[in-house]
């Protein structure tokens, strides 16, 4: 089955950072994709801007060699290609100076159409950015902005970032990036759940027994050692990726599907968590790699810093206080350099109240699994009865629910995230995208947590590298009678 491709309307997006990594890596080649897809059209508009003294052809050039290393996977001819970058051009613009913004302002007059600037730099220079599209008459109704994460470090200063962009633009056009939200597996889970009525009756603490999401990395902080020490794994994946997955499996059915609804109901799951205890907590730091510590380094010589407490790895056991999920248990684990990059999220239900089959028979759970990477899927273990002679066995099988096959749903179909979420940026769609109050909600649970391990001076203890983490996080769960999930490739 070939998915229906609906082209946008005609657009100008100028990219903020257009020389950097994300850029390079997602934004362009998301755009690419849509573009080859027959989703972009061809009299679009795209402007990369930065510091960087390039003209056009020079930044074509740049995309060219970006599309290259990143966007292999796109089948497009060369044809195709050159009408992409026909569409974009270069400014040389300073966030924080005049240069090229007075020039940016003449491209952008009277075209009468939508207009998305994108923040793909640093959090430090969104005011600055906010204030002068101001000044030079481009923060008008039909524009919108896209900012990335991390939207603040704490309450403070989500608030903060908040207020400031209030200043120029309102909110219905800001547009805060959480790729997780653009995944299709993701979008699939509030479909399985409010699509079906098979599981909305059973979504709940009387029959599930505990949730667990996991988003296991293998990779180190690589280049980003800087930044990740002040963050860690709370600050960069728990707070905002961890969060958003967890309001949607735990949400409330939205009246609509729309960006409000949505909003709203998963803004009422963060205000009901409860505080985390401190025995609810597990932190590690991953040590190096016995025999190959010059390209496995520990956490503390990657980041450059021999007395770090910042986590790279945390474990932790919430409650939603409302009557929906009053009694189950939300596990949430993250961490780098684990056993094998995966991202899961799990609704384990509750045991039968009564097995009517002879105890050597095997008993099992029912297992939800929605996967978001590698490999995106949903999966429903159910039991059976194991087939042959031999009596009443039971075995554990899975009931694929993604259906890839049987929907002919190949590679040539797929839509990475970031695109999805630009287009629909273009399409004036916030549902996919954090509001305000969202994030400072998610800030206003983390910071004691954080101010905890703060003023305990407490020190996260370490773990093998291609480990689950370290043996506090099993402890944690052993001490309820559960056991994580193995993390698998
Ligand atoms: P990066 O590689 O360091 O790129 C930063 C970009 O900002 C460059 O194009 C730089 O170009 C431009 N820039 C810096 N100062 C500027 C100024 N004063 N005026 C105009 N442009 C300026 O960073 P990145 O990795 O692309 O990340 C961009 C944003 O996305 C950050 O907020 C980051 O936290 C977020 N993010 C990144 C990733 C990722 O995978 N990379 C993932 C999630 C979120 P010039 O030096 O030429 O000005």
């Amino acid at each position: 089955m070939v998915s229906r491709v609906i082209p946008v309307d005609p657009f100008d997006l100028v990219i903020f950072g257009g020389t950097g990594d994300l850029a390079r890596r997602k934004i362009l080649p998301g755009l690419f994709r849509r573009f080859c897809a027959g989703q972009v059209p061809s009299d679009a508009r795209i402007v990369g801007a930065a510091r960087t003294d390039l003209d056009s052809d020079g930044y074509r050039q740049m995309v060219r060699e970006a599309l290259a290393e990143f966007g292999r996977d796109i089948a497009c001819d060369e044809g195709t290609l050159n009408g992409f970058l026909d569409m974009i051009q270069y400014l040389a613009i300073d966030a924080r100076g005049e240069t090229g913004w007075a020039e940016l302002a003449e491209l952008m007059v009277g075209k009468g159409r939508v207009e998305a600037f994108y923040f793909s730099v640093s959090p430090a220079l969104f005011g600055d950015l906010a204030e002068r599209l101001q000044h030079w008459g481009m923060a008008d109704e039909d524009s919108r902005i896209v900012v990335e994460k991390p939207f603040g470090h704490d309450l403070a200063s989500a608030k903060e970032l908040n207020a400031t962009l209030a200043r120029y633009f309102d909110e219905k056009q800001i547009y805060r990036i959480d790729h997780y939200l653009g995944k299709e597996t993701v979008q699939n889970l509030m479909a399985v759940r409010f699509g079906n009525m098979l599981f909305e009756p059973l979504w709940n603490a009387q029959y599930v027994d505990h949730v667990q999401i996991t988003v296991a990395e293998t990779v180190g902080v690589g280049g980003r050692g800087e930044y990740y020490d002040k963050a860690g794994a709370m600050r960069d994946m728990v707070q905002n990726h961890l969060m958003q997955l967890l309001c949607l499996i735990a949400m409330e059915p939205p009246a609509r599907f729309d960006p409000d609804a949505v909003r709203d109901e998963k803004l009422k799951v963060i205000r009901s968590l409860d505080p985390v205890l401190p025995h609810h907590i597990a932190r590690g730091q991953y040590d190096a790699m016995p025999g190959n510590e010059a390209e496995m380094p520990s956490y503390r010589e990657a980041v450059d810093h021999p007395r770090s407490r910042t986590e790279s790895f945390i474990a932790l056991k919430t409650h939603i206080s409302n009557w929906r999920w009053a009694g189950t248990p939300f596990y949430l684990r993250t961490g780098k350099r684990m056993a094998a990059r995966s991202s899961e999220i799990t609704v384990i239900f509750k045991d039968t109240p009564h097995s009517i089959f002879a105890e050597d028979a095997g008993r099992h759970r029912n297992v939800l699994s929605i996967r978001l990477q590698p490999n995106e899927g949903i999966t429903l273990g159910v039991t059976i009865k194991e087939p042959g002679p031999g009596g009443m066995r039971l075995i554990d099988v899975p009931l694929d629910m993604t259906f890839a096959e049987a929907l002919g749903v190949d590679g040539s179909d797929h839509v990475d995230a970031y695109e999805r979420l630009i287009t629909d940026v273009i399409r004036g769609n916030q549902t996919l995208f954090m509001r305000g109050d969202e994030v400072e909600a998610a800030w206003a649970w983390t910071d004691p947590i954080i101010e905890g391990w703060e003023a305990r001076h407490d020190v996260p203890k370490p773990y093998d590298i291609g480990s689950d983490g370290p043996t506090d996080s099993t402890e944690m769960m052993r001490r309820d009678g559960r056991e994580w999930r193995k993390v698998t490739p």
